[in-house]
């Protein structure tokens, strides 16, 4: 895959505005009177691109269908290394293709998008390639 354009959480978001994960929290705080705040999402750029490809997919199957994205983001998240997506979808579709992603994103490098497997880091496991590895040891 070699190198890859950065991307970002808000160059996705606006891309696919539907994806914004919907702050659960933010909503319970006016009831309730407490704040927490979504972490902004802390990935390497080859999960950045799957992240991005996840929502190119799931907005071209609903161009595909003539019909607006019906998705609800609750997460976008990290996993004991693999990216894991809280979503509510009435189309089936839409988790397959949700578990597609996560699926893949268990051998890519989160750093690169190159083909990667489970390393044991000091921050926690993450999935990383043999050069991506290396530059993170030293
Ligand atoms: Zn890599």
């Amino acid at each position: 895959m070699n190198k890859l354009t950065r991307i970002t959480q808000e160059e996705i978001i606006e891309k696919f505005p539907w994806a914004a994960e919907l702050n659960l929290a933010e909503e319970m705080n006016n009831e309730e009177g407490y704040f927490y705040d979504l972490l902004k999402w802390q990935f390497g750029n080859g999960r950045m691109k799957l992240i991005n490809d996840m929502f190119q997919d799931m907005s071209n199957y609903f161009k595909s269908i003539n019909k607006n994205p019906d998705v609800t983001v609750y997460e976008v998240k990290d996993v004991g290394g693999f990216l894991r997506v809280e979503l509510l979808s009435e189309n089936q579709n839409i988790y397959a293709i949700k578990e597609r992603y996560e699926k893949l994103s268990e051998v890519t490098c989160s750093e690169c998008g190159d083909l990667g497997i489970l390393r044991m880091m000091k921050g926690g496991p993450m999935v990383l390639c043999e050069p991506c590895y290396c530059d993170r040891l030293f």
